[in-house]
């Protein structure tokens, strides 16, 4: 018997007679004896220091506890104790928020990251994908079947916290989103049970679960729709001058979602690259067919004789890392959404460069930040209804992901300051350009991504006109708010 359990009448008393550190430890010492295929980490243990890392130095926390998980029922067991004792938790998967979701200062952390198995059947064109996948590791088990399904741009962000709040990617204009793809998800619930959600069998739950699923519970497996992907991509990147080259490659992005069938895409980065003395303009180019006919249709872009041009025929598998060198681990940095409408004005991305700028000259190692305008095809994402699950960011208009970096923690305010201001100029030039068109009324029910908001909007802002039925869902199945540390969801 622990010191924990000899405390008399628990667990309501236990709060009131230990410490949060106290309970901590009785928890740490707790699992260590129950968990059957888990590993548990305290500070002083070896693998600690690594195993609290973030893409995000600015919310790396320390963890009281660290349970590397080994199965659904080990998940189970942690959910419930952890309760027990009244340890705050956090989940993480691939730890890309920068929001602080994944990390906890002082609580226990459910680390998904030993469970990357990935299990592809060709026959019925699915994908069994484990919580702690990172998207390298679906990319590359689905590339060896000549398979490929919707996954991140960026292929170490996590499968578990992309998918559960959306997912965009290079063949979201083809297939739509990732959780369009999602055929199923097992997840162990805040009251330890662990259940397959489905459009058949706790629908309720799978409803949720696409879009808000950080919310409701941890994501054990996924099961997706994958395709069939034998051809090469035609990708890379293209660096421009902004000075001179800016107007063209927004005219051509604003032309490409106009005109394109779903096959071919592109993200627009404004960065300072260390070789360059202005902003540069960068384009992540996407085409899914053979080089002629891409080079037909980049044309334009090409015309305006790119400083780099990485372009070439490439697997998919590899397009999905073309752009992690941007984007890797370490240094303080953080995403925050917007969204614009297009044609996109380079009048309007112009007083975004004098903002960057004006960051530049204040915040040490600012340089490296970016702005990212992805240009996708929306029709296919746009074809389901918002309310046939959580997401509500479907329609016609864009993502923007702003993405300041920076050096020391004294300047983590006026980063997120300067996200936040930046995202408001986006939220009016969306607006006026809606007004333009004579679509003054439907602007208001476009939100934002909240996958890339590290800034927590408002949970309105994000599931608009879903928040209500999510509310009740998570008075259901999450009643005393467990799962916690992502969108405020509950009532209480
Ligand atoms: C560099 C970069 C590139 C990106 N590119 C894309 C992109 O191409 N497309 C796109 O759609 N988004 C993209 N994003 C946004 C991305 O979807 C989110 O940052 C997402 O939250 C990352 O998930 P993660 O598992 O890596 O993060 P984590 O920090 O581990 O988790 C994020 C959230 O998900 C929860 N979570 C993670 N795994 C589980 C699980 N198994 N069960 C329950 N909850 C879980 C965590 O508790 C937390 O609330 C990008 C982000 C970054 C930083």
């Amino acid at each position: 018997m622990t010191a924990f359990e000899k405390v008399p009448n628990r667990p309501s008393s236990i709060k009131e007679q230990l410490s949060e550190a106290e309970r901590v430890k009785l928890l740490a010492e707790k699992l260590r004896s129950v968990l059957k295929n888990s590993i548990v980490l305290t500070p002083d243990s070896k693998g600690y220091a690594e195993s609290i890392i973030r893409w995000s130095d600015a919310v790396e926390m320390r963890a009281g506890v660290v349970v590397y998980v080994g199965s659904a029922e080990d998940i189970s067991t942690t959910v419930v104790l952890t309760q027990e004792y009244s340890v705050p938790f956090a989940v993480c998967g691939g730890k890309h928020s920068s929001s602080g979701a994944s990390s906890s200062d002082g609580g226990l952390v459910i680390d998904m990251g030993k469970m990357r198995g990935v299990k592809v059947d060709a026959g019925t064109n699915t994908v069994k994908v484990q919580g702690g996948c990172i998207w390298k590791d679906v990319d590359e088990a689905a590339a060896d079947h000549g398979m490929a399904m919707v996954g991140g741009t960026v292929n170490h962000t996590g499968v578990g916290g992309l998918t559960l709040g959306g997912g965009y990617g290079w063949l979201s204009g083809r297939y739509g989103l990732t959780i369009d793809l999602l055929l199923a998800v097992q997840m162990v619930l805040a009251d330890g049970r662990i259940v397959t959600a489905s459009k058949d069998h706790e629908s309720d739950l799978f409803w949720a679960a696409r879009g808000a699923g950080h919310c409701f519970g941890v994501a054990v497996e996924f099961t997706f729709r994958c395709y069939p992907q034998e051809n090469t991509i035609w990708g890379g990147q293209m660096i421009f001058p902004s000075s001179t080259a800016l107007d063209g490659v927004i005219e051509f992005a604003n032309n490409l979602v106009a005109t394109s069938d779903g096959n071919s895409a592109m993200v627009m980065g404004i960065t300072q690259p260390p070789f360059m003395q202005e902003p540069a303009v960068i384009a992540t180019c996407f085409h899914n067919g053979p080089q002629a006919q891409a080079e037909e249709i980049f044309k334009p872009l090409l015309d305006l004789k790119p400083r780099v041009n990485t372009m070439k025929q490439r697997p998919y598998r590899e397009m999905n890392g073309a752009m992690n060198h941007a984007v890797d681990y370490g240094g303080r940095k953080l995403s925050k959404g917007a969204s614009f409408a297009t044609p996109l004005s380079p009048a309007f991305v112009r007083s975004l460069i004098d903002e960057l700028k004006e960051l530049h000259a204040r915040v040490a190692g600012a340089k490296r930040t970016i702005m990212l305008f992805e240009f996708f095809q929306t029709d296919k994402l746009a074809s389901v209804p918002l309310e046939d699950m959580a997401f509500a960011n479907r329609g016609k208009h864009q993502n923007l992901m702003l993405g300041p970096f920076w050096d020391k923690a004294e300047d983590d305010s006026a980063c997120r300051f300067w996200a936040r201001g930046v995202a408001k100029l986006a939220r009016s030039e969306l607006e006026r350009v809606c007004r333009e068109q004579g679509d003054a009324e439907s602007v208001k029910s476009i939100g934002e991504y909240g996958n890339y908001d590290a800034l927590a909007a408002k949970p309105r802002e994000i599931f608009g006109g879903n928040l209500e039925r999510l509310r009740d869902l998570k008075a259901k199945y999450d009643p005393n708010n467990a799962f916690n540390k992502s969108y405020a969801l509950a009532r209480i």
